[in-house]
C-alpha cells in the first residue's frame, strides 16, 4: 500500500484532469491563463475570505505574506517548534527571529499558554520587537484560534496563519486559511489538496495587502493599472517570481471539486477506522476537540517510550505498510539555527513528540481493508515490544 496513494485518484479523476491538462497545453496559455483566476476564486469563496493569490508553493506564500507586511531584521516571529521547517526558515530568511515556542501534546499545534509567555520574556528582553505570530495547522487540525486571536490583538501582533495541511479544516464551521491575517497554504502533491508539482497560495481579507501580494508575487509590478499591459513592466519595488502554472492551476480545479464533493469527508471516515481500531492499545491517538473538524493531512499517533520507532518501522516495511517520521527534529535544534537566540528555546514536549510520533498510512482513498491490516501489524508489534 502506499502512505499517501496518488495514483489511485488520478484513475478516480483521470478524465477531467487529462481534458483540463490538454486544454491548456492547446490554448498554450501556460502562464496566468483563465484557470488561475477561476481557482483564486472559487477557493476565495470556499474559504471565505476576499482575496486568494496564488503562488508558486507553500513557501513563497510565507515569505510573500512576511515581505508584505515588511519583517524584518529586530522582529520577533513566533513560530511552532513542531512543524515542518519552512514555517520557521522564512521569518528567519527575511532577517527576523524566530521564537519557537511548545506545542500541546494532544493537539501538536501551538500551546496558546506557552505562547504568551513567550511573547512576554522578549518583551521583557527587549532586544527583539514581537511583531507576528505564525499559526500551524498542523496534520490537518486548525490551531486554537479562540485563545491565539486574543493573545494576537492584546499584543497588538499580526497573526499569519500556516495552512499548508490545514486546507479544508475547520472550527464551528470556520474554514482553516481564513483565520489569519493573512494565510497561506501548498499544494504540494501531498498535502491535503494537491497539484502535481509545486503550487500555494495566499489568503486575505486586506485589499491593500492583497494588492501588495500580487505585486510581489510578479517581480514588485504596478498593480493599479491592471488594464495595461504594459504595466507590469513598470517594476515599483523589488518582489519574487512566485506564480502558479496554468497547467497546476488547471489540475488542481478538478481535484479541488473532488476535495469539497467525497475526499474531505472519506478521509474522516479512515480517520475514523482507525481511531476505533486503535482506543484499546497504549497509543497516544489524535484529538479533535468539540467543533474542529481535521483535513487529516496525517495521522499521527504517539508510541510508548518503551518502543524502538525504527525498528518498529522496518517491520512494517517489510510487511508492506509504510510509515513516517512527522518530525524527527524539533525546529529550535535543527542546524540551521545552531548558535543563534532561535536556538535557545525550551520546548520539552516538543523534544518528546520527536522521540515518538508516528504517522500512519492515510489518504481519502484508503480502503476499510487497508486500515485493519495495518492496525493488525502494528498491534501484533506492539504487543511483542
Ligand atoms: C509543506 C509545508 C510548507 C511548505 O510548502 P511547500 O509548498 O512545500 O513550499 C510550509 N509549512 C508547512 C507546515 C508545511 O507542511
Amino acid at each position: 500500500m502506499e502512505f499517501r496513494d496518488l495514483k489511485k485518484q488520478y484513475q478516480v479523476l483521470k478524465p477531467q484532469i487529462d481534458e483540463e491538462i490538454s486544454a491548456v497545453i492547446q490554448s498554450s496559455r501556460f502562464i496566468s491563463g483563465p484557470q488561475v483566476a477561476r481557482l483564486e476564486q472559487e477557493l476565495a469563496e470556499y474559504v471565505g475570505v476576499k482575496h486568494c493569490i496564488t503562488c508558486a508553493n507553500g513557501t513563497d506564500a510565507l515569505t510573500i505574506a512576511l515581505m508584505a507586511w515588511n519583517i524584518g531584521e529586530g522582529d520577533a516571529v513566533f513560530v511552532p517548534d513542531f512543524t515542518f521547517f519552512s514555517s520557521g526558515e522564512c521569518p528567519a530568511y527575511e532577517g527576523a527571529t524566530p521564537v519557537y515556542v511548545d506545542v500541546d501534546a494532544n493537539t501538536y499545534n501551538i500551546d496558546p499558554q506557552k505562547l504568551e509567555e513567550a511573547i512576554l520574556k522578549v518583551k521583557e528582553e527587549g532586544r527583539l520587537v514581537p511583531k507576528v505570530v505564525v499559526t500551524v495547522d498542523l496534520f490537518g487540525l486548525p490551531a486554537d484560534y479562540a485563545k491565539i486571536r486574543p493573545i494576537c490583538d492584546k499584543y497588538g501582533l499580526l497573526l499569519l496563519e500556516d495552512g499548508a495541511q490545514g486546507f479544508g479544516g475547520s472550527v464551528n464551521g470556520k474554514l482553516a486559511c481564513s483565520f489569519g491575517d493573512i494565510s497561506t497554504t501548498s499544494f504540494f502533491p501531498a498535502k491535503p489538496l494537491g497539484c502535481y508539482g509545486d503550487g500555494g497560495a495566499i489568503f486575505t481579507d486586506n485589499d491593500e495587502w492583497a494588492d501588495l501580494i500580487r505585486s510581489i508575487c510578479v517581480h514588485g509590478k504596478d498593480t493599479s493599472n491592471p488594464n495595461d499591459p504594459n504595466a507590469k513592466y513598470n517594476n515599483i519595488r523589488l518582489g519574487m517570481n512566485s506564480r502558479l502554472d496554468t497547467i497546476q492551476a488547471a489540475v488542481l480545479l478538478p481535484k479541488f471539486h473532488a476535495f469539497k464533493e467525497y475526499e474531505l469527508k472519506d478521509v474522516n471516515t479512515v480517520a475514523d477506522w482507525y481511531t476505533e481500531a486503535l482506543k484499546d492499545t497504549d497509543l497516544v491517538l489524535p484529538l479533535i476537540q468539540e467543533g474542529f473538524w481535521s483535513s487529516w493531512a496525517q495521522y499521527t499517533v504517539q508510541l510508548p517510550e518503551n518502543v524502538d520507532r525504527k525498528a518498529l518501522q522496518s517491520v512494517l516495511k517489510e510487511k508492506g505498510i509504510p510509515t513516517m517520521v512527522y518530525y524527527a527534529k524539533p525546529m529550535h535544534l535543527q542546524g540551521a539555527f545552531a548558535g543563534t537566540v532561535s536556538a535557545e528555546a525550551d520546548c520539552p514536549v516538543t523534544v518528546k513528540l520527536c522521540q515518538t510520533v508516528l504517522s500512519l498510512p492515510m489518504h481519502p482513498y484508503m480502503s476499510r481493508e487497508d486500515v485493519e491490516f495495518v492496525v493488525k501489524e502494528l498491534k501484533e508489534q506492539l504487543a511483542a515490544a
